[in-house]
C-alpha cells in the first residue's frame, strides 16, 4: 500500500520536473504490474573486502568424459569444464558413473575435489561404490571456490567450431540431469538457491512466446541451439518503464546461484557421511596411479589434467572477482555482479592462457568503475517520492547472458 503511493507520487513529481525528457518520462510514466523496483547495489573502493583468481580448465573441443585402460584398471576422465564446471558437474557425474559400472567391482578411486570430483563421488556412492577422493588441495582452496558462481552452463565451454554431434549429445545429457539435481538442492540452505537475473539492453530482437530471444548470441548457437529448451524456461523482457535500468529494455530470467563455501562444503560433508574417505595426496605421473587400490578411478583435476595427463589442448582462463560487503537486501543478478552471503561478487575477467594468480590491478579497477557506472544509472525513488535523475549516457553493460560466468 505505502510503495504504491510511492510510486505515485514519484510519477506526478516526475511529470513536473522532467517534461521533455522522453527516456525519463518513458521510464516513469508508468503503472505497469511488472514493474520491477530494484536496490542499487552501494559499490565503491573502499568497501572491497577481496579480490580472488582462478584458473578456469578451458578445452577449445570441449570438456572430456571418456574411459580407458591403465594397466587393469579402468580410468575415466571428468574434466575440462571451463567457466561452466559449477553449472554442469552433476551432469557430467553422471556420464562418469555410467562408464563406471561397466566394471563389477565396487571400489573407486576420485581424483580431485572440487565440484567435479565431489559430485562425482556423490553420484558413484549412490549407484553403489566404496569411494575414497584423493586431492592435492581441498576446499576452500580450489578452483570451484574461486566460482562466481551462477548457472552459466556454456560459459568459457567449447569452441563453438569444434562441437561435434558426440560432444553436443554428451552436453544435451549433462546440462538436463545437472539442472535437475540443482533444482532439488535449491533453497534448502546448501549452498543452491533461485534469484533473478537481468540483462540491460537495447537491442531485443524478438519476443516468443515462452520468453525472449536476443540479439548477440554467438552464429553457431542460432543455427543449431545447443542448449536445451526445458533449461532456459522462465525468460521475458521488461519493456522501457517497467525497468531501473538506463537501456531501454532489460531481459529477464530465472537462475540457479551458487555460494561456493556452502556448496562445496554441502557436498564433502554428504561424501563423507556416506561412509566416504578423502586424502590430501599429489599424483605427478599417471603412473603413480596404479598404486592405488581401487580398481576404477575417476580423473576430476580441472586445469590439473594438463600436467599429469599432458593434454595440452587445456589451458586456463584466468578469472578475477572483486568482493565488496555482504549486502542482503540485494537478491537479483546484473552485469556480472551475484550478490552471495559472502559478498557481493563482481566479475567478469576472461584471459585466456594466463597462468598465474597474481591480481590484475588494472581489470579490477575496470570491473569496479563498470559496477559504479551500472549502479549509478539506476533509476530509483527517493524518500520524498521525486524521481532520481536518469543519466544522459547509457552505460556499456556487458551481456554474459548463458556464455559467461
Ligand atoms: C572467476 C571464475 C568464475 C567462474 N564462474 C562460474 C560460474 O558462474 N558458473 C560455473 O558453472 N562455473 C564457473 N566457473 C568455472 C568453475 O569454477 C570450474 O569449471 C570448476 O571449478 C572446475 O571444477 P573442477 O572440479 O574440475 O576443478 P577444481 O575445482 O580445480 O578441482 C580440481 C581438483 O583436482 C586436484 N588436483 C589437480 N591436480 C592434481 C594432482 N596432480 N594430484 C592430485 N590432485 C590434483 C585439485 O587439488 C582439486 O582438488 C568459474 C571459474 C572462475 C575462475
Amino acid at each position: 500500500m505505502r510503495r504504491r503511493a510511492f510510486v505515485r507520487s514519484g510519477v506526478i513529481a516526475s511529470a513536473g520536473v522532467l517534461s521533455g525528457c522522453r527516456t525519463a518520462l518513458e521510464r516513469t510514466n508508468t503503472a505497469s504490474p511488472r514493474r520491477v523496483d530494484l536496490t542499487p547495489v552501494d559499490v565503491s573502493f573502499d568497501r572491497i573486502i577481496r579480490t580472488t583468481v582462478g584458473l578456469r580448465p578451458y578445452r577449445e573441443s570441449g570438456f572430456v568424459v571418456r574411459g580407458e585402460s591403465l594397466g587393469d584398471k579402468l580410468l575415466i576422465h571428468n574434466y575440462g569444464h571451463g567457466g561452466a564446471g559449477m553449472s554442469l558437474s552433476w551432469g557430467t557425474a553422471h556420464l562418469a558413473a555410467d562408464i563406471a559400472v561397466t566394471r563389477t567391482e565396487r571400489r573407486a578411486a576420485v581424483i580431485g575435489c572440487g565440484v567435479a570430483g565431489l559430485t562425482t563421488a556423490r553420484v558413484l556412492q549412490r549407484r553403489g561404490f566404496d569411494v575414497t577422493i584423493y586431492a592435492k588441495a581441498l576446499p576452500p582452496d580450489t578452483t570451484s571456490n574461486m566460482s562466481w558462481a551462477a548457472f552459466t552452463p556454456m560459459s568459457g565451454l567449447i569452441s563453438f567450431d569444434r562441437r561435434t554431434q558426440e560432444w553436443d549429445a554428451q552436453f544435451q545429457k549433462a546440462v538436463q540431469i545437472a539442472y535437475r539435481e540443482l533444482q532439488l538442492l535449491a533453497g534448502r540452505g546448501l549452498g543452491v538457491s533461485w534469484v533473478s537475473e537481468y540483462s540491460p539492453t537495447d537491442n531485443v530482437v524478438a519476443v516468443g512466446a515462452g520468453g525472449a530471444l536476443e540479439a548477440g548470441r554467438g552464429e553457431s548457437e542460432r543455427t543449431v541451439p545447443l542448449l536445451p529448451a526445458s533449461v532456459t524456461v522462465g525468460r521475458s523482457v521488461l519493456q522501457p518503464g517497467e525497468h531501473p535500468f538506463a537501456t531501454r529494455y532489460a531481459r529477464r530470467r530465472p537462475s540457479l546461484r551458487f555460494d561456493p563455501t556452502i556448496y562445496l562444503d554441502t557436498l564433502m560433508r554428504d561424501v563423507l557421511l556416506f561412509g566416504g574417505r578423502i586424502v590430501v595426496r599429489t599424483f605427478a605421473i599417471p603412473a603413480d596411479l596404479l598404486a592405488l587400490e581401487e580398481p576404477v578411478i575417476v580423473n576430476c583435476t580441472g586445469l590439473g589434467a594438463h600436467q599429469l595427463f599432458g593434454d595440452t589442448e587445456l589451458v586456463p582462463i584466468k578469472g578475477q572477482l572483486v568482493v565488496l560487503v555482504p549486502q542482503p537486501e540485494i537478491d537479483y543478478i546484473v552485469g556480472g555482479m551475484l550478490p552471495r552471503t559472502d559478498g557481493i561478487v563482481l566479475g567478469h575477467t576472461m584471459e585466456r592462457n594466463v597462468w598465474t594468480l597474481d591480481v590484475n590491478e588494472s581489470e579490477r579497477t575496470r570491473v569496479v568503475d563498470q559496477a559504479i557506472r551500472l549502479f549509478g544509472s539506476m533509476q530509483r525513488f527517493s524518500g520524498a517520492g521525486e524521481v532520481a535523475a536518469v543519466p544522459d549516457a547509457t552505460p556499456a553493460v556487458e551481456s554474459f547472458f548463458d556464455r559467461e560466468s
